[in-house]
Formats: structure tokens, sequence, C-alpha cells
């Protein structure tokens, strides 16, 4: 069977040229009323696995208002928010994985997809068929997140539920799966997460007599704000801000979860060019994953480098 989605597939744009409008100009389509709640989300079992590990993770955040303060502590879990949300993330998971924006030598892509299993968002290969099937359903009943069934629903609620029964998202990343080295690390993608714990616990005693405080920033602190970050281009990035793009969805630009996600949060850009590099098409739009994507291409590190084709040479 074929992949359910082309990730090289035409972005749905209505108009056909040119793609682009003033912001001001384009409004949220009238049909576009808020969704009823799709009777067939009830059908979903929910996932108690997310539901207790996400649970846990945000409870572990909380214990840094016990222990004791380090900016040691602190400083680490913002590398930690570049180094596995930046780049596992926004970069690897999304860009790369999903979009394939770029290539990569596959050591470099393996590394990159290591950083992205740290963030506790499940296995690699169902994150990117998750995301596609976004990409082929948006704000329809079909779409695995959207902030038209609930802002809630999109932000976090949906994680609590398994797959539809008979469709698994990872159906949609199944050129990933014939990947042997990336079929490797979904399927052990758990565990370089403790190791990193069991790493911070041991460097921060050995070093600083402080294990637990950099367990609680390293993993707790850092990991729910990566989450928060990711939801937030689902729920916020549909839900406020500005569209260049007329896409057939409710998709925005928004700058503050731009800033919280290393660029992802000019969504309606992304919606609007799903294969661009670049998601920041402005020099306004911030956008540090595209910063680094262009970085890796001048020395030699990234390939084939896709760039928008409607706003600006880059
Ligand atoms: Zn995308
Ligand atoms: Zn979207």
């Amino acid at each position: 069977m074929p992949n359910l989605v082309d990730p090289s597939s035409t972005p749905r744009v209505n108009v056909a040229e040119p793609a682009l409008a003033p912001a001001a100009e384009i409004e949220a389509k009238p049909e576009m009323n808020p969704l009823q709640f799709p009777p067939s989300l009830f059908n979903r079992k929910f996932d108690w696995v997310n539901f207790l590990g996400i649970v846990s993770l945000h409870v572990l955040a909380g214990a840094a208002f016990f222990v004791q303060f380090s900016w040691w502590a602190f400083g680490l879990a913002m590398f930690l928010w570049w180094l596995t949300g930046g780049l596992g993330i926004c970069l690897c998971y999304h860009r790369l994985l999903t979009h394939r924006s770029f290539k990569t030598p596959k050591p470099v892509e393996y590394f990159l997809t290591i950083l992205g299993t740290l963030n506790w968002q499940g296995p690699p290969i169902k994150w990117v068929g998750g995301h596609r099937l976004h990409h082929k359903h948006s704000d329809t009943d079909m779409d695995p997140h959207s902030p038209k069934h609930g802002f809630t629903w999109g932000h976090v609620l949906w994680c609590f539920t398994q797959d539809p029964q008979g469709r698994p998202a990872r159906d949609a990343a199944k050129d990933l799966a014939r990947d042997k080295g990336l079929a490797f690390i979904d399927r052990w993608h758990a565990v370089p997460q403790f190791i990193l714990a069991g790493l911070l616990y041991v460097i921060g005693e050995l070093t600083l007599n402080q294990g637990l405080s950099f367990v609680v920033w390293g993993i707790g602190v850092r990991t729910v704000i990566v989450y928060h970050a990711t939801w937030f281009v689902n729920s916020a990035s549909h839900t406020w801000g500005y569209r260049r793009f007329d896409t057939d969805e409710g998709s925005r630009n928004n700058w503050w979860v731009a800033l919280l996600s290393f660029g992802e949060g000019w969504h309606n850009n992304h919606h609007g060019e799903q294969r661009s590099a670049a998601h920041g098409m402005k020099w306004y739009e911030l956008d540090p994953t595209w910063w680094t994507i262009w970085a890796m291409e001048k020395v030699g590190l990234a390939k084939e480098v896709v760039r928008p084709k409607t706003i600006r040479q880059f």
C-alpha cells in the first residue's frame, strides 16, 4: 500500500497564482466555524502509558520548586531545550523526517533522531505519521489534533488517546519504517531517555552534588517546556496569528509560538509551503531552525535544501 501522505505533495493552497495575499486581507473562512467534537474520536481507547508519562513529567517539573536551585541545572535545561527540542523535534522530526526539506548523511540523521527521542514524545515513526496526517486532513474530522475540536483537545488531550482502530498513524510514514536504522531507533526509542536521566544524575552528583536538581531541571522542566512548545504549534498556531497563505485550514503565523519552538510558530507559512526548510519568510520572522539548516548547508552537512518559492530568495 502506498504511503498515505507523500511528503513532496503539493500543499493545499486555494488560490492558484499568486499564493500570496497581504495578511490583513485574509480572514478565516466562514466555513471554519468550530466543528463539533467528531463522534469518531469517542471510539478511541484511552492511552494510559502516555497519560501517566506526561503527568509524571509535569510532577517532576513541579519538583523544581522544592529542590535546591542551581544556575548550572537551569543552564543545563536551557541547553537541552535547544538540543533535544530545537534540533531533535523541530529540525529533525519535523523538517527532516516528516517533510524531507533537506538531506543529511545517515549517521547525522540517526543522531538527530536520537535527540528527538529524548523528549518523551513517542516513537519517531509514529510522530512523523501523525504529523503527515495533520497536513493531509488539517482542521477536519480526520485531523489528529485540531483545535477546532476544542483548544485543549488540540493542545494535549489528543495525546491521551490511542490511534483510531485500523488507522495507525505510523502507516503514513512507511518510508521511514523501511529504513533499518530509523526502524531500530523507533523500536528502542525509550532507552536513550533513561540513559540521559541516569547520566544527568551521575554527572550532577559527581560535580556539584546536585544530581537530583540536574534530573528535575534537565528532564522534568526541559521536557515540559518542549511538550508545550510543540503542542502550541498544533493549538495556538491554528487559533491566533496572521495568515499570509490562503490555505484551506486555520493555520496561523504566531510570533510567541515561534519564539518557544525555534521558528515552528510561522505555521501558516509552513502550511503554505510545506516542504520549505525555512518557515520564517520575512526578516522579522525569526527562525533559528532555518538558521541551523543554513549553517549545516554551509559546512556540507545539509544538501538539497528546499527553499520557499513564493516569498524571497534565501
Ligand atoms: Zn509540518
Ligand atoms: Zn498545522
